[in-house]
């Protein structure tokens, strides 16, 4: 049987991984500033998430649900603590998609409306609002035909207004930080006043923090730069740092029942393990400071080179734009340099997601190759 051709891949096979280290098979060492789609945020094979992994499998493995499971419970409470949402609820699930669908859904049951709006260039995963980072129609096109989804542009309030006020809107979708768009961003001022435009509609404001979320951007959701509280916050990637687990932070506006969601595989024992281990390994690291710290000195580095026309995002989610696709460069980097980096819907943004462990060391590596080739 071949596999489903979906998506191009580079010719490197890895079989080993460590910190911000990648090793193919060829024994070729690469510095990993991507983390497979921003999953890897605590490093790649922490001493403390496999040792606590290795436990969980060997005494209960993978366990899922129908039982009591105290490790939900402590997942919970020190997500709560450490995110400042302490009063939400969680509801775990396996990935980014799954988690926005099941927001999607319990804010068209909580308002008894279905329409949703999504910003240009956003993108949600593979859900019934999977919509704008793809020039993909098949993908537009909604799953469910009752929820059809409104793409309006990023940061123009006054058509975000017009649409809540015809009063069939669910859900407002937004980013922290636009990931695979290409790092747009919404101002503070649009964050703030499209809070208070759901309030005023009853409509569900809903962050996708799937990418920008967990520290990643300097604080440990990415909303949190602008003083708003969401509704509903989404979160996967690198919760799990790797391994696959999803989430939704509920405000307690919204009533638990019994079969109103529901999971297979979500918030099993070893996703819990893999979750836990990395909110510990964060805390105890102190990553989100080590985020900001060499994001300031990434950055500082970056502002030397005239020919990066801008630099967006913030803390280690960051786009570099140039005035040309960056797609040769990409490959340069990874088969000249073996430094992995990322694209974006915008081709001429240079995406780097490391892990939030990295070093200064490792970022002059990259600016060395980066030098090197735009000489
Ligand atoms: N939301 C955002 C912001 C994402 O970047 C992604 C994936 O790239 C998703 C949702 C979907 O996550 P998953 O691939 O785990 O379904």
């Amino acid at each position: 049987m071949n596999l489903f051709n979906v998506y191009p891949l580079y010719d490197v096979t890895p079989v080993k991984a460590k910190g911000c280290f990648v090793w193919d098979d060829k024994d070729r060492i690469y510095l990993d500033l991507y983390g497979g789609h921003a999953v890897i945020s605590v490093g790649h094979s922490h001493p403390n998430y496999v040792a606590n992994l290795k436990h969980q499998i060997e005494t209960l493995g993978f366990y899922s649900n129908a039982v009591q499971n105290p490790m939900q419970v402590e997942l919970a409470e020190k997500l709560g603590k450490l995110s400042g949402y302490e009063n939400y609820e969680l509801f775990l699930c396996s990935s980014g998609a799954e988690a926005n669908e099941n927001a999607l859904k319990l804010a068209s049951f909580h308002t008894n409306k279905s329409r949703v709006i999504a910003f240009k260039n956003g993108f949600h995963g593979r859900t019934s609002a999977a919509v704008a980072a793809t020039d993909n129609p098949s993908i537009i096109a909604p799953i469910n035909k009752q929820q059809a989804t409104t793409i309006l542009p990023l940061n123009d309030i006054a058509l975000v207004k017009k649409e809540l006020k015809k009063d069939d809107v669910c859900a407002v979708i937004i980013e922290g930080i636009q990931g695979v768009g290409g790092l747009d961003e919404g101002t503070t001022t649009f964050f703030q006043e499209l809070e208070t435009a759901c309030k005023r509609y009853k409509t569900v404001l809903i962050l996708d923090e799937v990418q920008s979320g967990y520290g990643r951007t300097g604080k440990f959701f990415a909303h949190q730069h602008h003083n708003i509280k969401p509704d509903i916050i989404t979160i996967a990637k690198g919760m799990g740092n790797g391994f696959p687990v999803g989430g939704v932070l509920i405000s307690p506006k919204f009533d638990a029942s019994f079969g109103l969601l529901g999971t297979t595989f979500g918030g099993n024992h070893l996703a819990c393990a893999a979750s836990i281990s990395v909110l510990d390994i964060i805390k105890n690291e102190n990553l989100i400071e080590n985020t900001n710290t060499i994001s300031e000195y990434f950055i500082s580095e970056i502002e030397k080179f005239p020919k990066v026309k801008k630099i967006k995002g913030r803390g280690l989610m960051i786009g570099l734009e140039f005035d040309f696709e960056v797609g040769e460069m990409r490959k340069k980097l990874i088969y000249d340099y073996n430094i992995f980096t990322g694209g974006a819907k915008d081709k001429n943004v240079l995406r780097i997601l490391p892990p939030l462990t990295i070093k200064k060391e490792h970022i002059d590596v990259f600016i060395n190759a980066l030098k090197e080739i735009l000489d």
